[in-house]
């Protein structure tokens, strides 16, 4: 049987997160061609029961009674399943029963069902939510997210901007970005300033890190990762990269090499910033072009400046 309820694990975003699988694997209205559940997917959008709140609930709270160290302890339960979690009927009684542990609740949606105003309502219960924002122009959208025939596209952008006016928790998006497909630079402006619409907490630029359904999607590079940021930037407060590594940008031991990565993963660093930290930490000019040739890092030029950021294709 699978694991309806893990962790916690490691999230960059959400600190130590237990995760809730709500629904059976592979059931979503996407279709994505970089999801690593695969092409399998069985796509639907009507909602139904999968499984009882009381049920799941139950896993958590023996869960949580097993974690013995406080330290351990989660900082999130995270509806997150490999499909989408909105398409459960009883996900707002599931939030209600899952938030009277204690813990924070995050819910992890594409979004495709927000236009609904139950989906909504039951959205707002949560304490943190992320929402799929990958493209807003309508081709690029089917190309990307291959989504059920029946969803809209305006509606999904109308319903997050009314979801956002609500809602007091943490709201982020997450862009992922595959190579030739929703990353030049028309597609990524148009992208940032429907989510500067949303008013996000922060807007995270993502790559497929995990082997996904389509052979031929790529990650798209760290020069054209680099650009989505600063454009992005242009736009968005607070925008961050989730390049698959669990970088801490306030992270500060002293040591270039660590601080060097950590900031890097999370934040493309111009080059004075990176050599104004090399002269406060070890000052061996060396550090730097050792981190180059293990592969590391990259550097890459954004508008007359060399920028470095974590290295993350191969
Ligand atoms: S929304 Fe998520 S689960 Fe659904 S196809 Fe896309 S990546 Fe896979």
């Amino acid at each position: 049987m699978e694991r309806r309820v893990f962790g916690p694990v490691p999230s960059r975003r959400l600190g130590k997160s237990l995760g809730v699988n709500n629904i059976p694997y592979k059931i979503c209205t996407y279709s994505c061609i970089y999801c690593q559940v695969g092409k399998a997917i069985k796509m639907q959008i009507n909602r139904q029961e999968f499984y009882k709140p009381d049920d799941l609930a139950g896993e958590v709270k023996e869960l949580l009674n097993h974690i013995q160290n406080e330290k351990d302890y989660p900082d999130y339960i995270t509806i997150v399943p490999d499909g989408e979690p909105t398409l459960d009927i009883n996900l707002g009684v599931l939030i209600e029963k899952l938030k009277m542990l204690g813990v924070p609740l995050a819910v992890i949606t594409n979004a495709s069902l927000i236009d609904q105003p139950e989906v909504q309502n039951e959205l707002l219960k949560a304490d943190f939510v992320s929402f799929k924002a990958d493209s807003f122009s309508p081709e690029t959208w089917k190309k990307i997210n291959i989504p059920h025939k029946q969803l809209d596209l305006q509606r999904i952008k109308e319903g997050i901007r009314v979801f956002r006016n609500y809602f007091s928790g943490k709201m982020v998006t997450e862009t992922m970005l595959v190579k030739g497909v929703n990353d030049s630079p028309e597609e990524l402006k148009n992208t940032a300033r429907v989510i500067q619409g949303f008013k996000p907490d922060v807007a995270y630029i993502a790559i497929p890190t995990r082997p996904p359904a389509f052979k031929k999607v790529e990650p798209s590079d760290e020069g054209t990762v680099n650009t989505a940021y600063h454009i992005f930037k242009e736009y968005i407060k607070n925008v961050e990269l989730l390049t698959g590594y669990e970088g801490n940008a306030f992270a500060s031991a002293g040591n270039f090499r660590d601080d060097l990565l950590s900031i890097t993963a999370v934040h493309p660093m111009r080059e004075d910033a990176v050599l104004e930290l090399l002269d406060k930490t070890d000052g061996n000019k060396n550090s730097l072009e050792v981190l180059l040739q293990e592969n590391l890092v990259e550097k890459v030029q954004y508008s007359g400046h060399s920028y470095y950021l974590r290295k993350f294709t191969r």
